[in-house]
């Protein structure tokens, strides 16, 4: 693994940009693969992604998990991260001022991903990463470029297991996102054999 990338983890590990430096048990960085074409952001770590020090871990990663098999997406296809890298108490949304600590450590770990397609998990994310107040419910599942990147919005994870009448368009959207990577070259289309 490139050694500007460990620095980089390891600069985070001991952040004290914001005030949930002093709850936190992990900062939550990442997993996956660094590069990655794909790149996915949520929201920010849960109790069990605090207890383990990687994101998406818990139920809502399990039905990821489940979404990248069904999509041929191996575990170096892709890298998850998220808009605050540290639990907020309660697993209450992040705040603004702790998004604005966050967001340049988000901005150099995107450099180091480098990916053409961004997925968006949440509402959270979409309105952290864009600025923008419109409902997920009407942005999920099109792409839009920002800085460069194809960007989509998709439900949470957690949302889709409250309500599993939406499950179906969490499964479109990632098979949206796996289209445009094929599009893009960077993805053999998946064979059904
Ligand atoms: S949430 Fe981000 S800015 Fe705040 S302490 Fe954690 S790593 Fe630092």
């Amino acid at each position: 693994m490139d050694s500007s990338w460990q620095t980089f983890v390891t600069e985070c590990e001991s952040c004290q940009r914001c005030e949930l430096a002093a709850t936190r048990q992990h900062v939550v960085v990442w997993r996956g693969h660094v590069p990655s074409h794909l790149m996915l952001i949520g929201e920010g770590p849960g109790a069990e992604e605090d207890r383990q020090g990687k994101p998406f871990v818990g139920r809502s990663g399990q039905l990821l998990d489940i979404l990248f098999t069904a999509f041929g997406l191996a575990e170096n296809n892709y890298h998850i991260g998220n808009i605050i890298k540290c639990r907020p108490p309660g697993n209450r949304n992040p705040l603004e001022e702790e998004v604005q600590a966050c967001r340049p450590l988000l901005e150099r770990q995107i450099q180091f991903v480098k990916p053409q397609v961004i997925i968006l998990l949440g509402g959270v994310a979409y309105k952290a990463f864009t600025g923008d107040q419109t409902p997920i419910s009407r942005v999920r599942g099109k792409f839009f470029e920002q800085d460069g990147y194809y960007v989509m919005p998709t439900f949470h994870p957690a949302y889709v297991l409250r309500d599993n009448r939406q499950r179906k368009k969490l499964w479109a959207d990632i098979g949206i996102a796996r289209r445009r990577l094929e599009e893009l070259g960077l993805l053999e289309p998946l064979s059904f054999v």
